[in-house]
């Protein structure tokens, strides 16, 4: 009987965070494995434009950073199994990853699974998902050209996307539940030049209307409620971790379920870290899921080796 592989460090996520890891515990000497779901580079990959990492003063599309990322593992030769992790058994000295195709050993395990959309909890969100409701701006976009949609929420995505789909609606109105955006003011700045946009602050969906698709919203601004005539909503209302694989494992996590860690990225469980935006932390970017995971290969070296 074949033994189980068992790798220096299994990395769950092969988003920047993992894809960083994998970088650092090359150069260190680890065998290491990527399991991802969906493709190198996460969810970047569905940015339009990624404008705020060093050395692309031009910026870079999301794809595009996806797919050299993606490069850059198989030139060192990283192997990364397209799989859905299903549970971790994460204590004692050999973890164990089980997937819906098997089960992967490691020495040391990282969590770097990201984030996934917030639902609005509204009536006709999930009716209509992918017939007027969606939540990438960037897959769904050209659907709407010369319509009118709306995008919901206050934060650096929205804003971003808002944006992103002045580009091809003939209208985009920005709807925000209070009188102040909590996105970075560089955004900010450059959603209120754009003609096509209307900001509608103070503003809550009550239902979204429509019978095979989006037609109209039901809002409530400042109390007073009022319909919206659009053919899409774009809902960027925040992101909550992508942890159910953890359900059972006691790990020291925030109230909104973020993993907590140290300085080194290591977990409350002994050989396992968490990297990106799975992590609590101050700002959630490609920028800083790159330092996480650096940091996260290099502590799991240390642990390894010393
Ligand atoms: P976020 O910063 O958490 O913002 C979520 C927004 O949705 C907030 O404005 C919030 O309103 C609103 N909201 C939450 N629940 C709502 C509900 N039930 N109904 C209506 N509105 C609701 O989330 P995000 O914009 O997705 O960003 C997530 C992280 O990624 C952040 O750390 C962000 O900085 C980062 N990010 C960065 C970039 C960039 O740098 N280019 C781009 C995208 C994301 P309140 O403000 O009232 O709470």
């Amino acid at each position: 009987m074949n033994e189980q592989k068992i790798y220096d460090m299994v990395i769950i996520g092969g988003g920047p965070a993992g894809a960083t890891a994998a970088i650092y515990a090359a150069r260190a000497g680890l065998a290491s494995i990527i399991i991802e779901q969906m493709n190198i580079g996460g969810e970047i990959v569905s940015t339009d434009r990624l404008d705020n990492y060093p050395a692309f003063p031009e910026g870079i599309s999301g794809a595009e950073f996806g797919m050299l990322l993606q490069q850059q593992m198989e030139s060192l030769d990283v192997p990364v199994e397209m799989t859905q992790v299903e549970h971790v058994t994460l204590e004692g000295e050999v973890k164990k990853v089980e997937t819906i195709s098997g089960s992967v050993a490691g020495k040391t395990v990282l969590i770097a699974t990201g984030t996934e959309p917030n639902l609005l909890g509204v009536k006709g969100e999930t009716e209509l998902l992918g017939r007027g409701v969606s939540y990438c701006a960037t897959c769904d976009a050209a659907f709407f050209r010369g319509k009118n949609v709306a995008v919901v929420g206050g934060g650096d995505a929205a804003l971003e996307e808002t944006i992103f789909l002045a580009r091809f609606a003939e209208k985009v109105y920005l709807i925000h539940r209070r009188d102040q955006f909590r996105g970075c003011s560089w955004l900010q700045d450059k959603v209120m030049k754009i003609p096509s946009v209307e900001i509608l602050w103070n503003t809550t969906i009550s239902e979204i209307e429509g019978e095979k698709k989006v037609d109209g919203l039901k809002i409530k601004q400042d109390g007073q409620d009022r319909d919206l005539d659009v053919q899409g909503l774009f809902i960027y209302a925040g992101r909550k971790p992508k942890t159910g694989f953890l359900e059972g494992v006691e790990m020291e996590r925030d109230d909104r379920g973020f993993i907590i860690t140290s300085g080194k990225m290591e977990t409350s469980i002994d050989g396992v870290y968490a990297a990106g935006d799975i992590r609590k932390k101050y700002l959630r970017q490609v920028i800083t899921a790159a330092s996480d995971g650096a940091i996260a290969a290099t502590a799991a070296a240390q642990y390894l080796f010393t």
